[in-house]
């Protein structure tokens, strides 16, 4: 096997490989392989894959297809727009590893420059709408809207209605998902005209402004009158016409979602983009998604922090409030950058320009004998003409995209991008010479006479210089994989290599409308095509969706499409699914979302399933049955040997396999899930597959089922009732190529010999770990899949050392923790992955075992056990000067081992208090005076 990129990918080279083996004690690879994975599922690799392409080749062929997509001039709008990104942004945010392979910020102290980007992005929502606090990122707006009408049924309590009311001006995108959304919870969607409505027996009401015809309504008083009867009111808001228009806020809404992709992020086909959403403080512990917080740190600075992360979903599991894990920080990051980089100012002129050339569009095509559907608009107008489909499809020949929104109406986007010239063939499209200059026609009620952005972080860097150092200084502050390894168990942190990131930046593929005609995206079909076929053979399945935009949605697809095979069968009494207790918080959270009742299967004290406690749940549940959520290799990191028996079981008592593919970095080119009995899962192309984790997403879940499961898979967003779960046919499109580049360069061999590294470096860690910290579980042969966890728990009983005084204080040795407490508490899950080298694994272990041998000295009492290193740290490089007052040196502090003298990163604050923080519920800009 000749294959140079798999040089690269690997982290161990061929030597080292061997030294593994030998500390694990095994002669080969097959040997390791055969001992960790059940004989009854070893079934070699079936993958009808390619072997890989060099990088050259790779990248050459992903330009190929970037180059087979056509860009139209594009005039689509419907919730997707033309956007510049500044050059800065893109190379020092979008281009850099020191951002995109960031983890989600659950270790505050090592995340506090995204942290404070996104108290910056929440910031700039807040002022946008109006409105008192803001999330720092849902997936795309349509969730957005499904997840404020969920909140709005929990925060509308005395209301005893189940229906929902949508205005007929909404995006068509966002009705569907609310369909999708709404009828597993026996929510009724009800889609009518709010003007004139009586809004009698609804629980809210959700409504669009600007709408998705463009015209921009004064809201006040529908809002007022949904309010007197009782309703909890949604505006879905578009954050650059904010700059102009009157706030949601202002109106009186409740909540306020949207999406910040016209903020500098490209369309991308569809995304990823960052969607919010804000409300009032009344509401502030019922919002969805992650909010950033400010608190303080052990010596009293600010520092910030997720807020109520016990709200979170894997901690909530089926009593969350949403099944939201992976959102989209890396694009909230963009977004808030835009804003800084332009500031209120910069971005007035530019919705202002954006705005002048929509109006002069409208005069000149008014002028010309159209007819508007409304003189009230910001950047989108509507024009009423019985020749819609006759100019639409002219305007196609032209390489001009419009909007045929009925028959009879054709829509027009203007956008940052657009150019006089443009306008000019666009009006020659429509037989009108001249684009005449024209006013604005907005009502003066309707204008923004607010104030926004007026923290000094949107006027201080204005410039490039103050810009990229900015940047660099919030860059610094994190722990990314461009510093050491991040051997998060579950989260699969492996190399995203740079030669896969290249793509995303190609313009064919990251300027398609997600709603432009099919046949203009060829190159993406073909990737698609590519792709889909890939993960059908990596996991066995028949098809693939590449609809879900993280895992939590492929769960909740996978789900539905279950619950409708079922329903096609007409079994309509099937809710139950059946759930291990050391599942992932997302999957209780997501049967929940998908109208099921959880019932919880025990596991045993070597973490497998407890096959008879699954018999008898299973017998007991036989004519309610609908599924099982089970994690392969279990979360507890093994191949459990009885998983065919598992499906066996379910599938005897007429439920099906939901299979959670996050562990699939382990099984690749070895075993496949469709073939040992499961039906469906989902597969977290950003943790198998290469899409960096930006700092908590974009991330991406396409789900594989086998053919049964295949009439009922998400379809398209803008067809209703389609089961659809995200605005776009193919979700977060933009970022696929990455995970194609991935196959297209390992190849059939390159994956399999990944999946046997990953497991071989877990093995080895296990290995050398196994004498200071037990091993909690293993396989039935000793051995461990990718991952391992350590258990704290009966060193903390002698030392008061606790597996979070570890995590901190492996922050004094430059590292990221593992992932802490799951899915047991107490404990760590160490996952190195394959791209790991022999030389940063030993680092960390050597961290390790000196931790270890620190805990000793709390234990021999050499250390105070509650004034010492661990229960301190993390230390910072303010406390290199000045006085020192702790009972043991600076040098066991800052310098505990011997190579940070060459390289060493200080953490920007101090341990963070969360009580303090929840309490204290703080989610806005800090202002200057506070930050100096
Ligand atoms: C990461 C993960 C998920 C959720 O995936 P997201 O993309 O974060 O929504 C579900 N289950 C397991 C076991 C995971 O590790």
């Amino acid at each position: 096997m000749s294959n140079e990129f798999l040089d690269r990918h690997i982290g161990p080279s061929q030597a080292d490989v061997d030294t593994m083996l030998s500390s694990i004690g095994c002669a080969s690879v097959e040997e390791v392989v055969a001992k960790t994975v059940p004989k009854s599922i070893l079934f070699g690799n079936r993958m009808e894959v390619d072997e890989g392409l060099s990088e050259r080749d790779t990248l050459a062929l992903a330009t190929k297809l970037a180059g087979q997509n056509q860009l139209f001039t594009n005039f689509i709008g419907q919730g997707y727009y033309g956007t510049l990104m500044p050059a800065v942004i893109q190379r020092n945010i979008l281009e850099n590893p020191g951002w995109y392979t960031a983890y989600t910020p659950y270790q505050a102290e090592i995340s506090q420059g995204r942290l404070e980007m996104l108290l910056t992005f929440q910031q700039m929502i807040i002022d946008l709408t109006g409105m008192d606090i803001s999330n720092a990122s849902l997936l795309d707006e349509p969730t957005a809207a499904a997840e404020a009408m969920m909140m709005a049924k929990r925060a509308n309590r005395k209301n005893k209605s189940n229906r929902f009311l949508v205005d007929s001006n909404t995006h068509p995108q966002t009705v569907t998902i609310l369909q999708t959304r709404a009828k597993p919870l026996g929510i009724e969607l009800v889609i009518e005209d709010i003007q004139g409505n009586d809004f009698n027996d609804y629980f809210a009401v959700l409504m669009q402004s600007p709408g998705t015809n463009g015209e921009v309504r004064d809201l006040s008083n529908d809002i007022a009158k949904a309010k007197d009867s009782g309703l909890l009111t949604i505006v879905a808001c578009d954050i650059l016409a904010l700059t102009l228009i009157k706030t949601p806020s202002e109106m009186g809404a409740d909540i306020a979602i949207g999406n910040s992709q016209r903020f500098g992020v490209p369309m991308g086909f569809g995304g990823p983009h960052a969607a919010f959403l804000a409300t009032h403080d009344e509401f502030k512990r019922m919002v969805p998604g992650r909010i950033i917080g400010v608190s303080r740190d052990a010596l009293g600075n600010s520092a910030m922090r997720m807020s109520l992360q016990t709200r979170e979903q894997h901690i909530r599991r089926d009593k969350a409030t949403s099944n939201i894990c992976t959102a989209q920080v890396l694009l909230a990051v963009l977004a808030a950058a835009y804003g800084i980089y332009h500031g209120a100012k910069g971005l007035r002129v530019i919705a202002s320009r954006v705005h002048a050339k929509a109006s002069s569009l409208a005069n000149s095509l008014v002028n010309a004998g159209f007819e508007l559907v409304s003189d009230q608009f910001f950047d989108t107008i509507t024009i009423n003409t019985n020749e819609a489909k006759k100019i639409f499809t002219k305007a196609q020949k032209n390489r001009i995209n419009l909007r045929l929104l009925s028959g009879t109406q054709l829509t027009i986007a203007i956008d940052e991008t657009t150019t006089d010239e443009e306008l000019s063939a666009l009006l020659a499209v429509f037989s009108v010479d001249a684009l005449l200059e024209s006013e604005s026609s907005l009502a003066k009620s309707m204008l923004r006479t607010s104030n926004y952005l007026t923290h000094s972080v949107f006027s201080n860097y204005h410039c490039e210089t103050e810009m990229m150092r900015y940047l660099k200084r919030l860059e610094n502050k994190d722990i990314a994989l461009n510093h050491s390894m991040i051997a998060l168990g579950s989260c699969t942190m492996k190399l995203n290599a740079a030669v896969q990131m290249y793509p995303i930046s190609l313009p064919g593929f990251s300027s398609m409308h997600p709603y432009a005609p099919e046949d203009q995206s060829q190159g993406y079909q073909q990737l698609f095509k590519d792709l889909e076929h890939a993960l059908a053979e990596v996991t066995g399945y028949d098809t693939v969706s590449l609809q879900p935009n993280a895992g939590s949605q492929g769960e909740f697809a996978g789900l539905l499409a279950i619950h409708s095979y079922h329903e096609s069968r007409g079994d309509f009494d099937r809710n139950v699914c059946l759930i291990p207790s050391s599942a992932h918080g997302t999957n209780p959270a997501s049967a929940v979302m998908a109208g099921m009742k959880v019932v919880i299967v025990k596991c045993d004290e070597s973490g497998n399933i407890d096959i008879d406690d699954l018999k008898v749940k299973a017998e007991k549940h036989a004519d309610k049955l609908s599924a099982i959520m089970v994690t392969y290799p279990s979360t507890h990191g093994v191949f459990e040997v009885e998983i065919k028996q598992v499906c066996d079981i379910i599938h005897d008592h007429g439920g099906q396999v939901y299979l959670d593919g996050a562990n699939l970095n382990a099984m690749v080119g070895i075993t496949r899930m469709g073939e040992f009995g499961a039906d469906v899962s989902h597969i977290n192309l950003h943790k198998t597959f290469a899409i960096p984790h930006g700092g908590g997403g974009p991330g991406m879940g396409p789900i594989g089922v086998k053919s049964h499961l295949a009439p009922f898979l998400p379809g398209d967003p803008l067809i209703k009732d389609s089961n659809a779960v995200s605005a776009a046919m193919y979700g977060s499109a933009s970022i696929l190529p990455i995970s194609w580049s991935y196959i297209k360069l390992l190849g059939k061999h390159g994956m399999q010999y990944s999946t046997e590294i990953a497991i071989i470096s877990a093995n080895y860690i296990t290995n050398e770990l196994k004498d200071y910290f037990p091993i909690l579980y293993r396989g039935d042969q000793g051995f461990v899949a990718h991952e391992c966890i350590i258990d704290i728990r009966p060193l903390k009983e002698i030392s008061g050392i606790s597996e979070e005084d570890i995590a901190k204080r492996l922050m004094d040795y430059g590292f990221h923790s593992p992932t802490m407490s799951f899915p047991v508490a107490g404990t760590l899950m160490i996952e190195p992955t394959e791209s790991e080298s022999l030389h940063e694994m030993n680092r960390f272990i050597k961290a390790m075992v000196n931790i270890h041998n620190e805990i000793q000295k709390v234990i021999s009492g050499e250390w105070d056990k509650d004034n010492n290193p661990l229960k301190n740290a993390p230390h910072t490089a303010l406390e290199m000067a000045g006085e020192w007052s702790y009972p043991y040196s600076r040098e066991d502090a800052l310098y505990p081992v011997k190579s940070l003298k060459v390289s060493k990163y200080f953490p920007p604050v101090k341990r963070i208090d969360n009580v303090y923080g929840d309490r204290n519920l703080f989610c806005s800009c800090i202002t200057t005076k506070d930050f100096t």
